[in-house]
């Protein structure tokens, strides 16, 4: 079972050290609009993670029905801050905002999270020097802790958005992983037999039961991104104890992408302080 719980915390010991020979202070500023219970869980998280190695954190939890320009301009003043290394606006946001105009307000140099415009287009160029989007950062680092060989696979990715999906399908396609990558989507027909293709298969689709065994090669590594919340449950996007008895490796929910995506996050933090240090 690929578990999230190892590889983070080597990656969060790596953070810490990097802040130590830093020796500065390394904040991160998180914007959270309204009271999702969801992404109010997920903030907590993000937050104690970030103390624990050594973050200072700024929490800007403001109401739901903050107009647009207010929370522009909220991202435009931590831009601004100098005790500010990285800036995560929690996604989504409430209806009636555009999540778009926030994320393109951040300062590249800020962008925690990796999904601002620029740090996407470095990533499609397979150029370095930018935030990589945390979630697909953090799967990619997963395989290359359980030395899964991604090079000539088959990859398939079921999801297409700027979170997760997309950069997904990017990173594996990079010569640093080098597998041939198939996105398929809400649209996509037979969904069963492109996954039973895959050597690689992750779903990050937000629909639990979307991938049962049918739709599994035998050997197959599956990474499950879906967090569902069902009876009271979490639950992923894929059948878990049907599907890791063929598979070869499969991530549980919770426990598996999780907490890699946090990792990431604190990961691109540092990097960016570190940039910003150099730069004076
Ligand atoms: P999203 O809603 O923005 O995108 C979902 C994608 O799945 C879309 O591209 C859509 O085309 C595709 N899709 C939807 N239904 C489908 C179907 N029936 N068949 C094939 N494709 C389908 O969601 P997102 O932000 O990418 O998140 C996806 C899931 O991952 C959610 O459950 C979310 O909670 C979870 N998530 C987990 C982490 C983590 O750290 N574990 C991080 C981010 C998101």
């Amino acid at each position: 079972m690929l578990t999230g719980k190892e590889p983070a915390q080597a990656i969060k010991d790596e953070v810490a050290e990097r802040i130590t020979k830093l020796g500065k202070r390394v904040g991160l500023a998180t914007v959270l609009v309204g009271d999702d219970p969801a992404s109010e869980v997920y903030v907590r998280m993000k937050h104690k993670a970030a103390a624990k190695v050594g973050m200072y954190t700024y929490d800007h939890h403001i109401p739901g029905d903050t107009p647009q320009g207010e929370v522009e301009d909220l991202v435009r003043n931590l831009n601004a801050d100098p005790a500010v290394d990285g800036i995560l606006v929690q996604l989504p946001l409430p209806d009636g905002l555009n999540p778009d105009t926030v994320i393109d307000i951040i300062d590249p140099g800020k962008d925690a999270d990796g999904l601002h415009p620029y740090s996407l287009g470095l990533i499609m160029l397979e150029r370095s020097g930018g935030a990589v989007p945390a979630t697909p950062q953090g799967i990619m680092k997963m395989l290359d802790f359980y030395d899964i060989e991604t090079e000539g696979k088959l990859a398939v990715v079921i999801g297409r958005s700027r979170l997760v999906g997309r950069p997904m399908g990017m990173l594996l396609n990079h010569k640093a992983a080098n597998s041939t990558v198939v996105y398929a989507h809400s649209r996509t027909k037979d969904l069963e037999s492109i996954t039973a293709m895959a050597d690689i298969l992750i779903v990050a689709a937000g629909r639990p039961g979307l991938v049962t065994v049918n739709g599994v090669k035998p050997g197959a590594v599956v990474v499950d991104v879906g967090i569902n919340r069902v009876d009271d449950q979490l639950v992923g996007d894929v059948d878990f104890d049907s599907i890791a008895e063929v598979a070869s490796a499969i991530t549980p929910v919770p426990g598996g992408v999780g907490p890699m995506t946090i990792a990431s996050l604190l990961l691109n933090t540092v990097a960016l302080a570190e940039t910003r240090a150099e730069a004076g």
